[in-house]
């Protein structure tokens, strides 16, 4: 059986999954998903936020009001950051914001920081992530320009996307950013797949960074208008075999179709920009249970733990060998299986996943004219 210590020295600790096993036995939160702006330039044509460059920033939480959530979250043991996006960099207090929760939180207090780094021109800012990010998710889509432009239409972003974004991605280098610390997040959606063995090997054996922890398209939002790129299973199982052989560890297999593993998901909870709390950050916003301008985070989570939590999923990942470490993806489970609390349709090991899988896959088809399900994803 596949233990915590192997996959979790694969992530050099990044995600702290013994901390975590133990914060899961008390019912406690570990981890917190703070998305502090929508806006990205990145305009990959699979994301929602991508379509929203215009996006209100009216109704964001202030610098005030994240502060005093992260106020909240430390008392309550919180100990891990993740910032998705939109692209957090587009803040103007972003560093101000990182900045609060380590001199709060001290040196327990990791910080996960993901963005496609275009919009990282500047040296000094790139010297303040080397300062204050402890992980960075890098998401980028292809090592093959033509391919980056199959999923970066003209028409959402700049031609110059992809020189950008790997631009800002050697500037942090060039300011000393450890590349063991930089996750890989390609998303799996069908026109990349074709070089993520290219891109593979660029991040892995020229960069150096240390793990892959993307995920699978969900055609949620803007996303289902190309819906027909979802992959097949088999694609699916390909990306996260090649994720495990890079990565020089078989155990990775074991965290089935999903970045990280139920040690993270379960310890962790998101709060969008608006001050809303959801279970995860790619589930929609519907999924939102409770806003913090109103209520106290602690509060919240007393009151909702098994609304925002998934216990034991039904069926197959209920009962799969990897159950320790793996529950599957809920937001897979949440758009392919239509139940969050289902198993993972997309994972190779649920032999009832095939047909749900499938079945979704032709619904798609026939109903790819009408409106998909609201918005969710970033960074997929
Ligand atoms: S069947 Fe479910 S629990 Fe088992 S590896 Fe797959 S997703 Fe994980
Ligand atoms: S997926 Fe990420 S990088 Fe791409 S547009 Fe959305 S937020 Fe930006």
């Amino acid at each position: 059986m596949v233990e915590i210590k192997d996959i979790s020295k694969c992530y050099r600790d990044a995600y702290q999954f013994e901390k975590r096993a133990e914060y899961a036995k008390q019912n406690k939160l570990y981890g917190l998903e703070v998305e502090i702006t929508r806006r990205c330039f990145s305009g990959c044509s699979y994301c929602y936020a991508s379509f929203v460059k215009k996006w209100d920033t009216s109704n964001e939480l202030t610098t005030k009001e994240w502060k005093r959530i992260f106020d909240q979250a430390i008392d309550m043991g919180i100990r891990c950051f993740s910032w998705p996006g939109g692209d957090a960099l587009l803040r103007s207090d972003w560093d101000i914001l990182l900045e609060y929760l380590k001199e709060k939180g001290g040196d327990e207090v990791r910080h996960f920081f993901a963005s496609p780094f275009s919009a990282l021109t500047d040296y000094r800012k790139a010297k303040r992530l080397v300062e204050l990010a402890d992980d960075l998710l890098v998401h980028f889509d292809s090592i093959n320009k033509s391919t980056f432009l199959e999923t970066h239409p003209v028409n959402r972003c700049s031609s110059a996307e992809w020189e950008r974004s790997l631009r800002g991605i050697h500037l942090l280098l060039d300011a000393g950013y450890d590349p063991r610390h930089m996750h890989l997040a390609v998303p799996i959606i069908k026109p990349l797949i074709k070089d993520m063995e290219a891109t593979f090997d660029y991040f892995f054996d020229y960069i150096g960074v240390g793990s892959y922890a993307g995920g699978v398209f969900k055609p949620a939002g803007r996303g289902w208008d190309v819906a027909r790129l979802v992959p097949s299973r088999a694609e699916i199982r390909y990306v996260y075999e090649l994720r495990a052989k890079k990565m020089n560890n078989p155990a990775m297999l074991a965290l089935g179709p999903t970045a990280t593993g139920k040690l993270y998901c379960e310890t962790t909870i998101a709060v969008n920009p608006e001050g809303c709390v959801k279970g995860c950050d790619t589930l929609p916003d519907s999924e939102t249970i409770a806003d913090l301008r109103q209520e106290n985070l602690k509060d919240v989570w007393e009151k909702n733990k098994d609304s925002l939590k998934c216990p034991v999923p039904e069926g197959h990942c209920g009962v799969c060998e990897n159950r320790h470490i793996c529950y599957g993806c809920r937001a897979n489970a949440y758009y392919f299986g239509r139940n969050w609390k289902g198993s993972d349709p997309s994972c190779w090991n649920n032999p009832d996943g095939s047909e749900v899988y499938n079945e979704y896959l032709t619904g798609i088809g026939a109903a790819s004219e009408g409106p998909g399900p609201e918005s969710a994803c970033r960074h997929q």
